[in-house]
């Protein structure tokens, strides 16, 4: 069996030799020393190639690998000093296994890199090895940056050029501000995440890409109610913007089914009150009357008010005792029905793909709609008719942003994955990592 206390190290490593071995007494971190045996007159200066002279030793610590399970290892390795006799400049010996930029060693970092290929967590890798999790973090991101990074160089080699794009905000940091992200629906990568959700923040996206990239764009799904589209006008004047349909009928429920229905359950509300109300002045088989009517107000007030959910899904999903319910519904309230059949309407829209019948059927649709005379759907039509192009043009493009939507599990797993992720520029590339399917990442 091999013991620790039989181990004998014997270590070189370029001008480095092993000169000893240490633990601390708990056994939770062990050193090594590495100390240098070059000869001054071995180096050349590196800025003027002079000779030069030792001025004294300098040390760097490294974060190895771990040799023993629950024991961190370090090794410090003492270099020389030297100045130049000719510049006169100073300098100290390199490491060579150092990985750049970081205090690691590159066998650890090569490791770390490798655990997080196979989805082990941040945290994970720092209780295993005892490196901080900074500096995992930081070879995570060095890793994505440079596999993203040659990704987008082969692509654009094929002469790749996105056609369909879906641009969209998403929160985060518990909803307290907000992101916007494109992404290319064909392929399903998320081309640029920035912050902000502003038209300044899209901006960006057009600052930082190339004009000849998206030389090729058709088509762009977004919501109508962010500025969005001004800038897609501006920068890709010869893009369609197609307006996302599920932003669309999400606002119709919300600003005219969710309106009328509240505006018909309060009617009932106020029946069932003035009938209260009057209970005092009425006797006998009257004042038994009016008293069930109220009651039967109150139920029909809070069955209106019930009925959120049945009015926004789709009529096919719903089970036979809602959809019975709902029926009965929606023949005691005629606004209520008017709404509801233009919402089945307005949402068969958008399955045309014929852009004459389909510019026709919306003028119709908003003819109706601003006909009807609830002003919640009056409204809602005056304003979005105004966009009647975006709407028409989903028939040319049956785009919407409903793919972008779809990765909102992803971006969990990343704020899961990015240990607290203060630290958007990492959060934004973990995005964006997870959108390219590359194989055996996380
Ligand atoms: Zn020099």
């Amino acid at each position: 069996m091999l013991r620790e206390e039989d181990i004998a190290i014997q270590l070189r490593c370029q001008q480095f030799i092993c000169k000893s071995y240490m633990r601390d007494l708990d056994g939770e971190q062990s050193v090594l020393l590495f100390e240098s045996e070059r000869e001054t007159k071995e180096v050349i200066c590196p800025h003027c190639r002079g000779k030069v002279y030792a001025d004294g030793y300098g040390h760097v610590t490294l974060k190895d690998m771990p040799v023993w399970y629950g024991m961190a290892q370090e090794l410090t390795f003492v270099c020389h000093r030297f100045e130049c006799r000719q510049c006169g400049k100073k300098f100290t010996e390199e490491v060579p296994v150092q990985h750049p930029g970081t205090k690691v060693t590159e066998r650890a970092a090569r490791w770390i890199q490798a655990m997080l290929r196979f989805k082990v967590s941040i945290r994970s890798i720092q209780s295993l090895t005892g490196i901080h999790w900074e500096t995992i973090r930081n070879l995570h991101l060095e890793i994505m940056e440079s596999t993203l990074e040659e990704h987008m160089a082969e692509l654009k080699a094929d002469g790749y050029r996105p056609r369909l794009l879906a641009v969209d905000e998403f929160a985060i940091h518990k909803g307290h501000t907000y992101a916007t992200c494109v992404m290319d629906l064909e392929t399903g990568e998320v081309l640029w995440v920035g912050e902000g959700r502003s038209k300044e923040d899209f901006e960006q996206f057009f600052t930082e890409t190339e004009p000849a990239f998206l030389s090729k764009v058709m088509a762009v799904a977004m919501d109508m109610n962010a500025s969005y589209h001004i800038l897609v006008r501006k920068h890709l004047p010869h893009a369609m913007i197609v307006y996302d349909r599920y932003h669309m009928q999400a606002q119709f429920g919300k600003d005219v089914l969710g309106v009328v229905r509240l505006t018909e359950a309060r009617a009932h509300k106020e029946k069932a009150d003035a009938l209260r109300e009057s209970l005092s002045q009425l006797h006998g088989e009257d004042r038994k009357q009016a008293k069930e009517e109220a009651r039967q107000e109150r139920r029909k007030y809070t069955r209106v008010k019930r009925a959120r959910w049945a009015l926004l899904k789709n009529h096919d999903t719903l089970r036979d005792s809602q959809a019975t319910n709902l029926t009965e519904i929606l023949d005691a309230h005629s606004d209520l029905a008017i709404c509801y059949a233009m919402k089945e309407e307005m949402c068969g829209l958008f399955n045309l793909r014929d852009v004459i019948v389909a510019e026709s059927a919306w003028k119709k649709w908003f003819a109706a709609a601003k006909e009807s005379g609830i002003p919640a759907l009056v409204r809602f039509a005056e304003l979005k008719e105004k966009r009647i192009d975006g709407l028409i043009a989903h028939a040319i493009y049956p785009i919407s942003t409903g793919k972008l939507e779809g990765f909102n599990n992803k971006i969990k797993v990343a704020k899961r994955l990015a240990y607290g992720y203060r630290d958007n520029h990492f959060f934004f590339t973990l995005v964006r990592f997870l959108s390219v399917p590359f194989p055996n990442f996380p």
